[in-house]
């Protein structure tokens, strides 16, 4: 099969002719239709992230169609041992899938015993610690695998699986605030301005200094407020999401906040966050990251999504393309997310 491959971190994706994986126990084999980029992915080419698996095929935003059921990979109506209350979904040949970053866990730790598997000292990440979906196939271990919302086509669910998810998840930590600020206006914001939106918050979004087309943008989704980041909002903050990584965002996010506000970073990897005064953090205001997600997270986010409906907005690239889509992405020549194009 065709599959774009990370030799080691710095160099060029190679176009490589690898062997098709064959599905395990509890995997699907699934023949991937698109897989979305995301930041993520360049922080992997950049060396960023520790231990990637090497060689490695990215990709974490996967969708395609299940073409073999591996053995003992449960077929039944409901699996009975799914995330918190719910079954696990199952799978029949030919069923559309989405693959999220989420990958394995050991489902035996502390952190799994006690709902918070995204936590797991074990995990396996897809697109990192194991292959993805920067290929024409890709295998996946079907208790982690997501049936989509049918209202959204190959192309634009794929950025749900990423952008979507965590975006959803750092929403979800950032409690009811009413006035939200988001700062970074990039996919992830995007996709979660709208969510806050449906559900009736006023968002406040920071770009870029001088970044003028993409305040307008903010606004024509329907934010109260859009500016550079280097100034503070018309009104205190219930709860800051910074989705850039830029570490000096941190401290300045905390002095936009109200009493008892919060502030959660989105991202895998930000850059140092300067020193602060105590008197930012006094009055109960919080510091938090999200990482990774959970198979709840998931399926609450593939619920809530198609009723707002969240609307993705997207750029295509062949597969062969993929090194031209991160260079761009990297250099923010980007106005939508970038999403590899596989198979129909
Ligand atoms: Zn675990
Ligand atoms: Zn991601």
């Amino acid at each position: 099969m065709r599959a774009m491959v990370l030799e080691k971190p710095a160099l060029r994706l190679q176009l490589r002719d690898v062997p098709k994986p064959k599905p395990g126990r509890g995997q699907l084999l699934v023949r991937v239709s698109t897989c979305a980029v995301c930041r993520t992915d360049l922080h992997v080419v950049d060396g960023e992230l520790p231990n990637p698996k090497l060689s490695l095929i990215l990709g974490h935003q996967i969708v395609g169609r299940v073409e073999e059921i591996g053995e003992e990979t449960w077929q039944g109506p409901q699996r009975p041992d799914g995330p918190g209350t719910k079954a696990a979904p199952t799978f029949q040949i030919g069923d559309r899938v989405g693959v999220p970053w989420l990958g394995w866990t050991d489902g035996d730790c502390v952190y799994c015993r006690s709902n918070r598997e995204n936590l797991c000292d074990n995990a396996r990440f897809t697109g990192y610690t194991i292959d993805g979906g920067y290929a024409e196939y890709t295998v996946a271990d079907a208790r982690f695998c997501f049936h989509l919302p049918e209202r959204y086509d190959d192309v634009a669910v794929a950025p749900l699986l990423c952008a979507g998810l965590i975006g959803y998840r750092s929403y979800r930590k950032a409690g009811h605030a009413r006035r939200l600020g988001l700062y970074g206006f990039g996919n992830a914001a995007h996709l979660t301005g709208q969510i806050a939106l449906y559900e009736g918050r006023d968002l406040f979004v920071f770009t870029r200094p001088g970044d003028a087309k993409t305040q307008q943008s903010a606004k024509a989704l329907g934010a109260k407020w859009a500016s550079g980041s280097d100034e503070m909002p018309p009104e205190k903050l219930d709860a800051a999401i910074i989705f850039a990584s830029v570490g000096p965002l941190v401290p300045r996010a905390l002095r936009a906040l109200a009493k008892g506000g919060i502030v959660v970073c989105g991202g895998i990897h930000m850059s140092d966050i300067p020193s602060f005064p105590y008197g930012d953090l006094w009055e109960e205001r919080v510091i938090t990251s999200v990482a990774n997600l959970t198979r709840g997270d998931g399926e609450e986010f593939f619920d809530i999504a198609p009723r707002v409906p969240v609307q993705t907005k997207t750029e295509t690239f062949p597969l062969e393309e993929a090194n031209a889509a991160i260079d761009q992405f990297r250099a923010a020549k980007l106005s939508a997310t970038a999403v590899l194009t596989i198979s129909k």
